[in-house]
């Protein structure tokens, strides 16, 4: 389709890219890492883009070059690769701005040490449901104290449900009741960001100056920072500062403080003190709802069908259900069409395939367990007898041909058992159905039925 090296179309899909990864990693997560980077050059199939320190290089190398890569690939399935090197500030442009950007005084005093706030994210837009309603409240509750009624407010939930969304509500409201209140808002890949910079500018005693004297503190995507000890010693000491003083604190994570893994033992109990409210993957009836209000705000008419057909088959996430009805609405405008089923389902074929129903592993267990007549705790159980262990064999092989989850992952939900455990548990069964048809059979018929 576009010409792989011309100028003009590979800059406008580089604007494109950039624009799809603020959509898709938010504000904060933007400016610290993608904004910095610069596009140099398209050459055989490979994008350079370079960056100002060897540090954003490294995080952007380690934790994002898949996902640029693959994005711009959507948009270009010439560009294929994509290197990314370091570029010393005084010599680039690029440079020069994102110097800019680190120490810039901006008029909204000091809280360029927090991340932006998307305007869309406040309570007005936000849809409540049996899934989040209890997360709502909560965040309701904390945005309307002026004394911290529970500290922290932690929230916790899959991708895309809707914690940055309550965070932001929350800053945004109190400081529209009280202007004067300090909200902080930033990623915990931010916070950690900042810290770095200020060990290595020595500059510690001024960021620590900056988090302590804040009204309310918000991190977002707490899990970031597990595994990354000092970080999670300073954020420990701020949290501590900020709880003492009766200050508010917001956290927000993909998992339970129970559940976060390499989080040091302290910090994920005092985690665990306030009030811990979760966000559950959306019920059928909160998707429509939500289609319904996003619906509103496009001038083409959306039918209902098409609405109640995308909130049956995209089950993962908001996000997912948001991009979907972009999709199809900016396809409409472009093409000059009304929004049919009919060409929903076509504009968004890729998607639904890749969202076609995903088992979990609870449900895999369950159905084995019943198939084969066994109480559903043997899936955890230490009982090695065969009638118990080939079950839980089958199941673990099955977990692995279903979901995605990695052979350690599946190992915890089998009772905390290794990874060799389940890695011996494939292969047996694999073994086992390449020579036993019976067994094969009934394989097969687990697998068709946890399929449909
Ligand atoms: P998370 O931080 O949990 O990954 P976000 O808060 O970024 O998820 O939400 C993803 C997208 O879905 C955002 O655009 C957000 O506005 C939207 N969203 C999530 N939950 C709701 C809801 N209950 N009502 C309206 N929009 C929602
Ligand atoms: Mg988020």
């Amino acid at each position: 389709m576009a010409d792989l090296y011309d100028e003009a179309e590979i800059r406008s899909q580089w604007a494109r890219v950039r624009g799809g990864l603020r959509a898709e990693f938010g504000e904060a997560t933007y400016r610290s890492w993608f904004k910095p980077l610069t596009l140099k050059d398209v050459r055989d199939g490979r994008a350079t883009v370079s960056v100002p320190t060897r540090f954003i290089c490294d995080w952007v190398v380690t934790n994002y070059a898949d996902r640029i890569c693959a994005m711009w690939n959507g948009l270009n399935d010439g560009l294929r690769a994509l290197d990314v090197i370091v570029e010393a500030p005084n010599s680039a442009t690029a440079a020069a701005k994102s110097d800019d950007d680190e120490v810039a005084a901006v008029p909204e005093m000091r809280d360029d040490i927090g991340g932006r706030l998307d305007p869309r994210f406040a309570f007005p837009n936000f849809i409540v449901g049996k899934p989040n309603e209890f997360a709502h409240a909560a965040a309701r509750r904390v945005a309307e104290s002026d004394a911290a009624p529970f500290n922290p407010l932690f929230l916790y939930g899959g991708v895309g449900l809707g914690k940055t969304h309550l965070m932001h509500a929350i800053a945004w409201h109190i400081r529209k009741r009280d202007p004067r209140r300090r909200v902080i808002y930033l990623s915990a890949e931010k916070f950690m960001y900042q810290f770095i910079r200020a060990l290595r500018y020595k500059d510690t005693m001024s960021f620590k100056e900056q988090f302590r004297s804040v009204d309310v503190l918000m991190i977002d995507d707490v899990q970031f920072i597990s595994g990354k000890e000092s970080t999670q010693e300073e954020f420990f000491h701020t949290f501590n500062a900020l709880v003492d003083q009766n200050r508010q604190v917001v956290i927000s994570a993909d998992k339970s403080p129970s559940d976060l893994d390499g989080l040091e033992e302290r910090l994920r109990s005092r985690l665990g003190w306030g009030l811990v409210a979760d966000i559950h993957p959306t019920t059928y009836e909160l998707r429509l709802g939500i289609l319904q209000a996003k619906s509103e705000n496009f001038s083409q008419a959306i039918p209902g069908k098409v609405l109640e057909f995308l909130a049956h088959r995209i089950t993962s996430n908001v996000r997912e259900l948001e991009g979907a009805l972009n999709r199809i609405v900016a396809h409409a405008t472009l093409v000059g069409r009304d929004i049919s089923l009919e060409m929903t389902q076509e504009v968004l074929h890729d998607l639904l395939r890749a969202s076609d129903r995903r088992v979990t592993i609870e449900e895999i267990q369950k159905r084995v367990a019943e198939h084969y007549n066994i109480r559903l705790s043997d899936m955890h159980s230490a009982r090695r007898a065969r009638a118990v262990a080939r079950p839980r064999q089958i199941a673990m092989y099955l977990a692995k041909q279903l979901t995605t989850r990695s052979l350690p992952e599946i190992g915890r939900k089998f009772g905390g058992r290794d990874h060799t455990t389940v890695m011996h548990a494939v292969r047996k069964v694999e073994e086992l159905r390449s020579t036993d048809s019976g067994f094969s059979e009934d394989v097969e018929l687990l697998l068709r039925m946890l399929e449909s």
